[in-house]
């Protein structure tokens, strides 16, 4: 029988998970099935424990499910433990294995499908929420020479760095704090482009050459990369390739094998293409 796998949200029709597990599964000869499947917003729990008694071996789990399923985790990855949140679930008997694989796809685009290094450089995370905490301790594991938080409630972005402070020295405000400053990587988690909405970005903050990262994707240009080619952003990206590799770094966790995303990426890319 065929090993099961899932990703739980709510909503989660729109997944392009199975997909992208589907494609890596049989690129690397891997017998699974990977399903999205719905869960009640106050029934996570229950859907889960459902999902380990059909033999289900492990999960993704999306919006709005992944402090819950931080608590779920019996045991946790440090940089899970960091991020305060759980993407990826591996299920073992009793053992309930949480982890985060969000900061380490973000980094693996930008490094290897972008081809940008972040050893040295000085980024600009705008947002505060979850995607932003999930994906700060990778980012500064690579080494950039200064990192600020600018999110609309300044005081979130604040406490967020605060709690980052024993790994590193990271500054926060609103937007307009960031006034003066110019940065070589300017990565978007907030949601604003999920409403069409722009961000109040001062003039000058993209350096020459610098890259623009979104890490909402779709059809079209998002607002932010939008501003980002106006302001003279050197390279823009959406966060496709995130999510890519965040689900390649999960199937490694399952199955220990690292599927090929090349192909994946790019036979998604095409069918966003306008
Ligand atoms: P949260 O709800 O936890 O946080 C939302 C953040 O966006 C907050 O910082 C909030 O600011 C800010 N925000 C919302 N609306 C606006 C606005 N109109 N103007 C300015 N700031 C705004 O969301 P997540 O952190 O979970 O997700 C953020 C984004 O990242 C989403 O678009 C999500 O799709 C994307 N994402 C992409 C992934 C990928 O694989 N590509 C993986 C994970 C997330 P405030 O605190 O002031 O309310």
């Amino acid at each position: 029988m065929s090993d099961l796998y899932c990703v739980f949200g709510n909503p989660i029709a729109h997944s392009k998970s199975p997909a992208i597990h589907a494609a890596f599964a049989a690129a690397s000869g891997q017998d699974l099935i990977y399903e999205a499947r719905l869960a009640a917003v106050d029934g996570f729990q229950q859907a889960i424990s459902g999902f380990i008694a059909a033999g289900g071996k492990g999960a993704n789990v999306t919006v709005p499910f992944k402090e819950e399923a931080f608590r779920l985790a019996t045991r946790l990855s440090e940089r899970a433990a960091r991020a305060g949140a759980v993407n990826t679930l591996a299920f073992n008997g009793s053992d309930i294995f949480g982890d985060n694989t969000d900061g380490a796809g973000l980094v693996r685009d930008m490094t290897h499908n972008l081809g940008f290094s972040l050893a040295g450089k000085r980024i600009l995370l705008l947002g505060a929420g979850g995607a932003s905490r999930g994906v700060i301790a990778p980012l500064l594991a690579e080494k950039p020479v200064s990192l600020f938080i600018a999110n609309r409630s300044a005081d979130k972005a604040v406490a967020l760095a605060a709690s980052f402070a024993d790994i590193a020295t990271v500054n926060a405000g609103n937007f307009a704090k960031t006034k003066g400053n110019s940065f070589d990587l300017v990565i978007n988690a907030t949601s604003a482009s999920l409403s069409g909405e722009s961000l109040p970005l001062p003039p000058g903050i993209f350096a020459p050459g610098s890259l623009a990262y979104d890490m909402m994707y779709g059809k079209g240009e998002t607002p932010f990369l939008a501003l980002a080619r106006e302001q003279g952003a050197g390279v823009r990206a959406d966060g496709l390739g995130m999510l890519v590799e965040q689900a390649a770094e999960a199937f490694f966790i399952w199955r220990g094998v690292r599927p090929d995303t090349v192909p994946v990426l790019a036979e998604l890319r095409a069918k966003l293409a306008p």
